[in-house]
């Protein structure tokens, strides 16, 4: 049974729409409810449950807080908004803060509430799939460029502040545009699905790998530099080449690929970044492709 998040510090409020869920007529929820800020917070920031109805009154804090907080955290969980107002101003603030619908605690009826989840699901299942088709690359199912630019700042925010390693490998298919030209775009196609399933499989969880280009691809190795990234690339490298790919005729065709490899500068942005590894990989290819190169 999917689980609704109910956070409220009335309790009896939580125990009246727990009553009110008992009288639902299509999809049975169970209520889960927390009673503090805090707690609201860690339960939609784990996003476990498949809605959450809010409270607007949360003790000294309020709602509208907890869910701005929570949605610019990266929290997706669809959010129903409840209040015991009928306030225009505070309707138009959770509407603008991220809630899905907003619903008057003393008018709420099973069949209203039934109603309103059922729509904050619904469109919250919309956004999702919004979500990951702005976040992820058709053909291969990896983070596309604009997403990968966003965590690469977070990345090199996230370095400088703590003082940590990053490094960034940019990875470039050799001689892709043959493979295209002999065996037609859908073979390119399957090469660059194989290619990229490759990366996926031989990168840690914590690494962040995207399409970065056509035939190009990005991985942001974190905790990791220079020497260790040029490590990682070689093995990436050997596991592109080692085995051939099979195209859609059957054909089974060896590719290679070259790497460029930089890590971030203690002064240096992701602008700098970008560009040493750029400049690392083009040596790559001037130097006789299928190797890995550092900045
Ligand atoms: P180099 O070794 O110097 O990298 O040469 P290359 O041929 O790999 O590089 P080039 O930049 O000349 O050609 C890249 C080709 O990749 C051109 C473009 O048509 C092709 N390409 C880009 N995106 C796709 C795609 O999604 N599918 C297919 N099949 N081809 C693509
Ligand atoms: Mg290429
Ligand atoms: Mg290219």
């Amino acid at each position: 049974m999917r689980t609704i998040l109910m956070i409220d510090d009335d309790r009896l409020q939580c125990r009246l729409t727990e009553k009110l869920f008992e009288k639902f007529q299509g999809e049975r929820f169970q209520l889960y409810s927390v009673y503090t800020y805090e707690e609201g917070l860690a339960e939609l920031m784990e996003g476990r449950h498949a809605a959450c109805l809010l409270d607007y009154q949360l003790g000294p804090r309020d709602g509208l807080m907890l869910m701005r907080t929570a949605l610019a955290a990266g929290a997706t969980t669809p959010i129903v908004f409840l209040t015991a107002e009928t306030s225009r101003a505070v309707d138009t603030e959770a509407l603008n803060s991220g809630a899905l619908d907003y619903l008057v605690k003393g008018e709420i009826t099973a069949g209203a509430l039934e109603r309103s989840l059922r729509y904050a699901l619904k469109l919250g299942e919309t956004l999702a799939e919004l979500r990951r088709l702005a976040t992820h690359d058709a053909l291969t199912g990896l983070h596309n460029r604009r997403e990968f630019d966003r965590r690469l700042v977070e990345e090199v925010a996230r370095a400088r502040r703590f003082g940590r390693p990053l490094s960034l490998v940019l990875l470039d298919l050799d001689h892709f545009k043959a493979i295209n030209d002999t065996h037609g775009h859908p073979a390119g196609d399957a090469v660059l699905k194989a290619v990229a399933r490759r990366l996926a499989d031989g990168s840690r969880k914590t690494d962040r790998l995207a399409r970065h280009g056509g035939e190009e691809f990005a991985l942001l190795l974190v905790e990791t530099n220079a020497e260790a990234a040029l490590t990682q690339a070689r093995r990436l490298l050997s596991v592109i080449a080692e085995a051939p790919v099979t195209l859609p005729d059957g054909t089974n065709l060896t590719v290679t690929a070259s790497a460029g490899v930089a890590e971030l500068a203690l002064d240096g942005d992701e602008l700098a970044l970008v560009r040493a590894a750029d400049e690392a990989l083009y040596r790559a290819k001037a130097s006789g492709r299928a190797r890995a190169l550092r900045a």
